[in-house]
């Protein structure tokens, strides 16, 4: 029987992850399918429960639900742990564990796609939501010299630093004035067209803004892009963290260089 797997969010509609999981069943050879479910916003929980009653292997879930997720695993990955929310889960005879790819999706695009270094730089991460929680962790194993969260509600971003307790900075984004070698916007100012009240000077032609929103040039990234600044939208991490997500389930890792290209 076909293995199924699915991801679950509302809304769904939009998702890319079917796509991009057939491409990774078709390229290693595995017998599976994938689906995107709409789960009522009260009843994620159920939802999961029947998809793995129904022979469910495994599951992505998106927003709003990756904290119900976390709290819904009978075990969790050491990363997801640490993030406190969970994109992947994966049904196991002995209980439903979770696991969080963001951070290692963002790192990977980061490092292997983009051939960047974050050891020995200065990071900026704007936002301090689910998606900037997820990559914390991943980032500061890294071994940047600095990490420095910036969200528009500040007292959001100092729970953030101390949860974290490794010398993050915290603060507004109007508390920024100096340059970054990388710049991650992992707030969701970019799906509403909208750009944080960020200063020119944080950019330079070193600089590489990150948008983890895809599909979209966004106010982000032709900002920094004036600035003379590299850029790159979250097209990448989305690929990069499926890939994880796929290893996990399958014990096979599918080369992601062929996803991102076609998807492009
Ligand atoms: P959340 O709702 O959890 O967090 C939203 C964050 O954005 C908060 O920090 C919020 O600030 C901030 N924000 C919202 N609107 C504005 C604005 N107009 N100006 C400045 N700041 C704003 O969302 P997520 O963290 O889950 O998602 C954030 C983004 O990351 C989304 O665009 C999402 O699509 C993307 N994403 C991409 C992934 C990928 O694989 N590429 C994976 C996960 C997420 P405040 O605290 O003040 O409200």
């Amino acid at each position: 029987m076909t293995d199924r797997y699915a991801v679950f969010g509302h809304p769904i509609a939009h998702s890319k992850s079917p796509l991009i999981h057939a491409a990774f069943a078709r390229q290693t050879g595995q017998d599976l399918s994938y689906e995107a479910i709409l789960a009522p916003l009260d009843g994620f929980a159920a939802s999961i429960a029947a998809f793995a009653a129904a022979g469910g292997r495994g599951a992505n879930v998106t927003v709003p639900f990756k904290e119900e997720a976390f709290r819904l695993a009978d075990r969790l990955s050491p990363r997801a742990e640490r993030a406190g929310a969970v994109n992947t889960l994966k049904f196991e005879p002995d209980g439903v564990l979770g696991d969080n790819t963001d951070g290692a999706g963002l790192v990977a695009d980061l490092t292997r796609n983009l051939k960047r270094m974050i050891a020995g730089r200065r990071i900026l991460l704007l936002g301090a939501g689910g998606a900037a929680r997820g990559v914390i962790g991943p980032l500061l194993d890294e071994q940047p010299t600095t990490l420095v969260i910036a969200n528009r509600t500040v007292g959001r971003a100092q729970d953030l630093a101390e949860l974290f307790d490794h010398g993050i900075r915290a603060c507004g984004f109007d508390a920024l004035d100096s340059p970054f070698d990388l710049v991650v916007n992992a707030t969701a100012a970019s799906l509403a067209g909208e750009l944080p009240p960020l200063s020119p000077q944080l950019f330079t032609p070193d600089t590489l803004a990150y948008d983890m929103m895809y599909g979209r040039d966004t106010p982000f990234l032709a900002f920094a892009r004036a600035q003379g600044a590299a850029t790159a939208d979250g097209l990448g991490m989305l690929v990069e963290q499926a890939a994880e997500a796929f290893h996990l389930w399958r014990g096979t890792r599918p080369d992601t260089a062929p996803v991102i290209a076609s998807l492009r």
